[in-house]
């Protein structure tokens, strides 16, 4: 039933959303992680939201060193404890060719539910730290562009209005220069 979805970009407006919590644990929520796990690995990333498909629900998947073991599903997740803080070079698969340096806590404590609606509770440093503050982002409509700061809006700011202009012609929407022209 999910076979259609794909990885939606900038700046479509089910990104900006904040996601409403998972409340059934059916079968369709295991289909809908395991379409998203397919879309990840196709490609290559290390975590994706499901707003990301355009599904408003507060779950991500993950998997950091890209063995099939690894991979981790988290529901309705909420992060706490943060402690230090570190900056580093992300991407996003909703903003291909972009990358900023961003400033995350270098380690956190995440509670949250596993496919089958269990709790449980994980405690983490570094890169795998950072992958799930980027994903919680996701859930909260927060991306990369609202986090980096000046030099990289700057530096990325000629894929950003691409990635823009492509969404509004796609989507007949007339872009925002000519309408100001007008006016
Ligand atoms: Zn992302």
């Amino acid at each position: 039933m999910y076979e259609d979805l794909k990885i939606i970009l900038w700046p479509d407006p089910r990104l900006k959303k904040v996601s409403r919590d998972v409340t059934c644990f059916d079968d369709s929520l295991k289909s809908l992680t395991d379409r998203m796990f397919e879309l990840m690995r196709e490609h290559r990333g290390v975590g994706l939201a499901a707003p990301q498909v355009g599904i408003n629900l507060r779950l991500f998947v993950m998997n950091p060193s890209g063995l099939p073991e690894d991979d981790r599903v988290y529901v309705n997740p909420l992060l706490s404890e943060a402690e230090g803080e570190e900056e580093a070079e992300e991407g996003c698969l909703s903003l291909p060719n972009i990358s900023a340096n961003i400033w995350r806590a270098k380690t956190m404590v995440m509670d949250a539910l596993d496919l089958h609606g269990q709790k449980f509770r994980q405690e983490a440093d570094g890169y795998l730290t950072r992958i799930w503050q980027h994903e919680f982002d996701h859930l909260n409509g927060t991306l990369l562009v609202q986090r980096m700061g000046p030099v990289a809006k700057l530096a990325n700011r000629k894929i950003i209005k691409e990635l823009e202009e492509k969404y509004a012609a796609e989507h007949g929407i007339e872009p925002k220069a000519r309408k100001k022209r007008k006016s």
